[in-house]
């Protein structure tokens, strides 16, 4: 069965003034859809149409280049989007606090390594924070749409909050200013999901 693009989870101002309407219109839009599209394209006729996308990138080999990119596409926006609400910002609560708190000293040591593996992924890619088995957190950034659930990237795990930092995700309101881009998102992390994620995985 073919993926579709996942509805956002909030209209595409509700994350106004953080990260502006047009941004989210174009992302999802233009950007989640294409890489939705790819990726039906590139399984077409494979064993991979009968898998769950968990399972088609947990068992990706590097150097199918068509799957990598767009299913690691299609999968990091869904988290993107749902690690992401109106609602969000301040402060992490339940285990998850607790657990920034043990592996990083302190939510505003978590936010400050966070923001710097954001701020040093040259280039395109992502910023992760991943739960491995036994409840450990990591924070890592890869490049492209490679992301923590491909076995052969370093920091692989489960991922419980993604930052996506192409300049497409941010260049209409912040230019290259993706500084301010990456402050401006810990106003709208859902931690409320990220809690859930880390619970589901831990
Ligand atoms: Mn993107």
């Amino acid at each position: 069965m073919a993926f579709e693009l996942p509805d956002l989870p909030y209209a595409k101002d509700a994350l106004e003034p953080h990260i502006d309407a047009q941004t989210m219109e174009i992302h999802h839009g233009k950007h989640h859809a294409g890489y939705t599209k790819k990726l039906n394209a590139a399984i077409e006729g494979t064993p991979e149409e009968k898998k769950s996308i968990e399972d088609i990138l947990t068992e990706l080999d590097p150097t199918n280049t068509a799957v990598r990119n767009n299913g690691g596409g299609f999968y990091n926006h869904k988290l993107f989007w749902e690690v992401m609400g109106p609602e969000g910002g301040g402060k992490p609560n339940g285990e998850i606090a607790e657990a920034i708190d043990k592996h990083f000293g302190s939510y505003e040591d978590f936010k400050d390594q966070f923001s710097k593996a954001a701020a040093g992924r040259f280039g395109s890619g992502w910023a992760w924070l991943t739960v491995h088995n036994g409840g450990k957190l990591e924070i890592s950034s890869t490049p492209n749409q490679d992301n923590p659930l491909m076995p052969f990237v370093s920091a692989a795990g489960e991922p419980v909050l993604a930052l996506d930092v192409w300049e497409h995700a941010y260049y209409l309101k912040y230019q290259n200013k993706r500084p301010d881009y990456i402050a401006a998102f810990f106003n709208v992390i859902n931690w409320d999901k990220v809690n859930e994620l880390y619970k589901a995985h831990k």
